[in-house]
């Protein structure tokens, strides 16, 4: 079996599968006879790996978007839509305007999604009522037959896509600052400034400026999960490692931070099979 071998100081043998790609790094002096030994013995774990990477890849080169189809928003499925009326939506997106799509106000009740973030700094209870807030709950409003996101007709999936990655950066963008402008003086600490990147394997990332950057693929996480990630952020301000203080200042608003974290892992699985670009 082909593999790539990198001698580095550690003191233990290990393997990684990434890409297809074995890697195996050892410590400078193991012999060659023993570090395959240890490849031999751990063969199962390797085809079982190289082949679920080899299924994910073949699965993300055949992700498609079509028309009803459903892609997430805030942890719910939503039905990609033709719409053949509304003209708005025939315009290509104005670069000028902060990347954003023109919300499908009556149909998106992404608004409502909102509700969910009332339990900061709580345990989560999305059912108790939130009326303090002034912000609507699902409950106030009409119940839409379907969860629909509104396209002009006939695009395919690199156009699909573009415009939805358009649509979930506009949010991120509103939603994130939002939500940090509620917390952060909570936590008593304050970003620099927020970023929406497009990361793949990092939701959000901090650095030492005390700037903050979020990926737009967090729009499809479930709210709690959201909030979890700008909180984890947040916490890197006061100590921008994993430390066991940082883990308490995260504890300190989410008790529950590890569910929430749990919602991501399963989301980056799906999203592993999938090509966003
Ligand atoms: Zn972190």
């Amino acid at each position: 079996m082909e593999y790539e071998l990198i001698r580095t100081r550690r003191k233990t043998v290990a393997i990684h599968i990434k890409e297809g790609r074995v890697i195996v790094r050892a410590p400078m002096r193991t012999p060659v006879r023993d570090i395959e030994r240890f490849i031999e013995s751990k063969q199962g774990w390797i085809d079982k790996h190289l082949a679920g990477q080899l299924a994910r890849a073949e699965k993300r080169a055949r992700f498609e978007l079509t028309y009803g189809g459903a892609v997430l928003f805030l942890g719910r499925e939503y039905r990609i839509t033709a719409d053949h009326k509304a003209a708005a939506y025939r315009q290509a997106p104005d670069p000028a305007n902060k990347g954003e799509l023109p919300k499908p106000e009556k149909h998106d009740r992404a608004g409502a999604q909102l509700s969910f973030f009332e339990d900061i700094g709580m345990q989560a209870n999305a059912a108790q009522p939130v009326e303090d807030t002034g912000m609507q709950t699902d409950a106030a409003r009409p119940t839409e037959p379907e969860d629909c996101l509104y396209f002009p007709p006939g695009l395919d999936t690199p156009h699909l896509k573009s415009r939805l990655i358009l649509f979930y950066k506009g949010r991120a963008r509103e939603i994130i600052t939002e939500r940090i402008g509620q917390i952060a003086p909570l936590m008593g600490v304050k970003p620099a400034k927020i970023h929406i990147g497009s990361a793949k394997r990092s939701w959000g990332s901090c650095n030492a400026k005390g700037c903050l950057s979020f990926s737009w693929r967090l729009m499809m996480a479930p709210p709690d999960a959201v909030d979890y990630v700008i909180v984890h952020e947040l916490a890197h301000l006061k100590h921008l490692d994993h430390s066991k203080a940082f883990w308490a200042v995260v504890a300190k608003v989410f008790p529950d931070w590890k569910s929430r974290r749990q919602a991501l892992r399963q989301l980056q699985k799906k999203l592993d099979t999938e090509d966003w670009g």
